[in-house]
């Protein structure tokens, strides 16, 4: 199959999987494939691949990240591909990295510097970028950071109030999402008339979820903080967590950090308090008192969170759904706006049954003093959009 195609290729590369996508290098909002790769790293690889995907032949069981995202290069130039630059999510870009950029050999090290901050995301991000740079050293490549939309956060809202020497030693909050919540805020700057309302509160529900007050665009505070384990109840994570509950698990039950670790983050949340799952479209079908509880737990958290965030910027004008779940959950919006009468949410119930697009759906009644809206994230796009700027410019 020869596509002669010009791409960007975009790279999204989590713990156990790669997502990819290839974007028109001439119109970086137009998607060409994408597909996935997942159980990376535990001798089980597994391959969703479209059927128009070109024949990429087999991959190996054990591959780990660089093995992958080889074989996907491979694949891709004899599908006859034509590749001119590539956009890697990165999870962590400290408080140096505050911007998407070029990638070098300064931007790559600080990548590598900061992976104690982000232990199961950097690495693997960084594994990425060097299997590119080892096939194709010439290849323009680009970082986009999950934390850089909430560079923005006054000081006070970063900090934790622990002795300085942490803080001055870059432990902050610093927040995490932020490309999906540039996408949510870009969109709903085409999409409203009027633009982006000056107060607004973004709530990204996927398997991980936080919340972002935005003033005028810009993040303000976020429910997550130095790492994405805290705020939201996600779907095996806790979110906000008692510091005294860590030194209990320590001190009284004898429990090391990779136990505690393995709990944080893959056995709480939705799946440790319902016992049957994290994932929200199970518990919604589940008819079990558990599902039903762990849905009212998410709800709650998210109805207080709100609360915290409406403080932090002095009211609110609107609030916006994204996210697997804020896209496409009639019922979790349903249960959040009864939440938010409060603060004006009055729910119109026809528009709450219809399903995000990419323009912003408004989901309350028009005379409601809350407005608010769901509508499509777009992560990747902002990606190929960051790398066509960042690369393919001049
Ligand atoms: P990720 O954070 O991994 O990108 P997503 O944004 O795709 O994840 O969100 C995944 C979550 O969205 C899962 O909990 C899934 O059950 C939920 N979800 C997807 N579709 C629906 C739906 N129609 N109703 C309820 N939940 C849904």
């Amino acid at each position: 199959m020869a596509h002669e195609a010009l791409v960007l290729l975009v790279i999204n590369a989590g713990s156990s999987s790669v997502k990819f996508a290839l974007h028109d290098s001439a119109h970086p909002g137009t998607v060409i494939l994408r597909g996935q790769l997942a159980g990376i790293g535990t001798g089980a690889v597994r391959t969703d691949l479209p059927a128009e995907a070109p024949d990429f032949g087999p991959l190996r069981e054990d591959a780990d990240h660089a093995d992958a995202i080889d074989w996907l290069l491979e694949g891709l130039a004899a599908g006859g591909f034509s590749i001119v630059a590539v956009g890697h999510r990165v999870v962590h870009g400290g408080t140096r990295l505050s911007a998407a950029c070029r990638i070098d050999r300064t931007v790559e090290a600080e990548i590598e510097r900061l992976i104690p901050l982000a232990r199961s995301h950097n690495p693997h991000n960084l594994a990425a970028i060097r299997a590119v740079g080892k096939r194709w050293p010439a290849l323009p490549q680009v970082a986009c950071f999950d934390t850089a939309f909430h560079a923005t956060q006054p000081e006070l809202a970063t900090l934790l109030a622990v002795p300085r020497r942490f803080y001055d030693a870059g432990v902050r909050r610093y927040g995490f999402h932020g490309l999906s919540y540039q996408s949510v805020v870009a969109r709903l700057g085409r999409g409203l008339e009027g633009g982006l309302p000056e107060r607004t509160v973004i709530a990204h529900l996927g398997n991980g979820a936080s919340l972002c007050a935005l003033a005028d665009g810009k993040s303000v505070a976020t429910t997550m903080g130095f790492t994405p384990l805290d705020g939201l109840i996600m779907g095996t994570r806790p979110g906000l967590t008692d510091a005294g509950f860590i030194l209990y698990l320590l001190e009284e039950c004898g429990m090391n950090a990779g136990e505690i670790s393995d709990m944080l983050q893959r056995e709480s949340g939705l799946l440790g308090l319902s016992g049957i799952s994290g994932d929200m479209r199970v518990l919604e079908e589940c008819d079990d008192a558990r599902a039903r509880f762990a849905i009212d737990a998410f709800c709650y958290r998210i109805v207080r969170e709100t609360g915290s965030l409406a403080a932090a910027l002095g009211g609110i004008d609107a609030f916006v759904f994204t996210g697997g779940i804020g896209e496409n959950s009639a019922m979790i919006r349903a249960r959040v706006m009864e939440g938010l009468a409060w603060l004006g949410a009055e729910p119109d119930p026809r528009a709450n049954g219809l399903k995000a697009g990419d323009s912003p759906l408004r989901i309350t009644t028009a005379d409601s003093r809350l407005s608010v809206y769901a509508i499509r994230t777009d992560e990747e796009g902002i990606i190929a959009a960051e790398t066509a700027r960042l690369a393919l410019a001049g």
